[in-house]
């Protein structure tokens, strides 16, 4: 006799089973990016090419190109136009939860937020941080006390240098002070990219992730919108030194990410086209497997939608307009110029993006 085989179960179709390469590349944590284990960079470093580092630092200090606007002052003396000299100003070092998910954890990122800045962007959403002096001054070795406390007090994952590209010998010197008094967790570089080749040389060794932006692609936009032509020839060059470095971003088992390079782009409104010429860059010219933040969140702030002022014929008096400054990004982004940003990075070959998770747990 035949054995009963209920209709709808024979009819049920086959169940195909995804090729293993296929699923794999779905997940962030699958190999060829996940780490058994990690220990940071700085912590290979022989003691003499950390006195090498330290000897550099400080000839940088004394004569600063060491970004873009190449001031080359002796910021023992005086300052350049970032307005910083030889201490570090610092304006909040506390355990952070606003950043990438693979990067705060659950303990939070140790986030160390420089005052002032190489840039000037119009709609800087951190304004009163960056285009003020505000904070305390911290010598370097202050400053890698500072880290040592965010790892022993808040058990953070990481230290987190924010905005830190005019303070790159300092940096370098707190790292190195750290790593001698018991420092063990990896270092951050959050930059805007406006960085230079030099200073990148000067911190090879002692970052292990570096999380720059890369906000506009035209020289036109960048001169007006972040007051530097050269911004995006630069970013490129300063981009792919960072990949040279560190390589795709790779997690341990817990999800958190311990080395490597994650891309920020925040969506302008009325700028997505060069949104798409930056995705297809990465794609192209630093790595298909780079790992993406394309964010939705800008705000006008800063100069955008503050009222114009125009001085009065034959007198210095100055008169409020009811036009306001940089009209055309005084908006939230819409949906449809996320999605072509999106979508240029995908048929760019992009597939690792920092999305919210699908499930109610954390995006690990
Ligand atoms: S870091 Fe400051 S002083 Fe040095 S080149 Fe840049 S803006 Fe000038």
């Amino acid at each position: 006799m035949r054995p009963f085989t209920p209709r709808l179960l024979r009819r049920k179709p086959p169940i195909r089973m995804q090729p293993a390469a296929q699923w794999r590349r779905s997940l962030h944590l699958a190999p060829p990016f996940l780490l058994d284990d990690y220990m940071p960079r700085y912590m290979m470093m022989s003691s003499v090419d950390s006195a090498m580092k330290r000897s550099r630092a400080y000839a940088h200090l004394r004569n600063c190109n060491l970004c873009p606007r190449e001031c080359g002052v002796n910021r023992y003396e005086t300052t350049g136009m970032c307005l910083i000299g030889d201490t570090a100003k610092v304006n909040v070092i506390a355990p952070h939860f606003g950043e990438e998910p693979c990067v705060q954890g659950h303990n939070g990122s140790g986030s160390v937020f420089f005052s002032m800045c190489n840039l000037r962007c119009s709609f800087c959403q951190n304004h009163d941080i960056s285009h003020q002096r505000n904070g305390m001054d911290l010598t370097p070795e202050e400053l890698g006390d500072w880290f040592i406390k965010l790892q022993q007090v808040g058990s953070v994952h990481n230290i987190n240098l924010i905005t830190p590209e005019h303070v790159v010998p300092q940096v370098a010197l707190a790292i190195l002070h750290a790593k001698d008094n018991g420092l063990r967790v990896p270092v951050i570089y959050n930059t805007s990219a406006y960085d230079s080749l030099a200073s990148l040389e000067l911190l090879d060794g002692l970052v292990d992730i570096y999380l720059p932006d890369f906000k506009l692609w035209e020289p036109a936009s960048t001169k007006r919108l972040l007051k530097a032509e050269d911004y995006a020839a630069t970013a490129r060059e300063s981009i792919k030194a960072m990949q040279a470095q560190v390589g795709d971003l790779c997690f341990t088992p817990d999800g958190i990410a311990k080395k490597g390079l994650l891309v920020r782009h925040l969506v302008m409104p009325g700028y997505e086209a060069e949104g798409e010429i930056i995705m297809r860059f990465l794609a192209e010219e630093v790595s298909k497997d780079c790992f993406v933040n394309i964010m939705e969140q800008y705000h006008p702030d800063a100069h955008v939608g503050k009222p114009k002022r125009r001085s009065k014929k034959g007198s210095e008096a100055e008169e409020i307009t009811d036009d306001v400054r940089y009209a055309d990004i005084n908006r939230a982004v819409t949906q449809e110029e996320i999605s072509t940003v999106r979508k240029a990075a995908e048929k760019a070959g992009l597939w690792r993006f920092c999305d919210p998770p699908k499930h109610d747990g954390f995006n690990l």
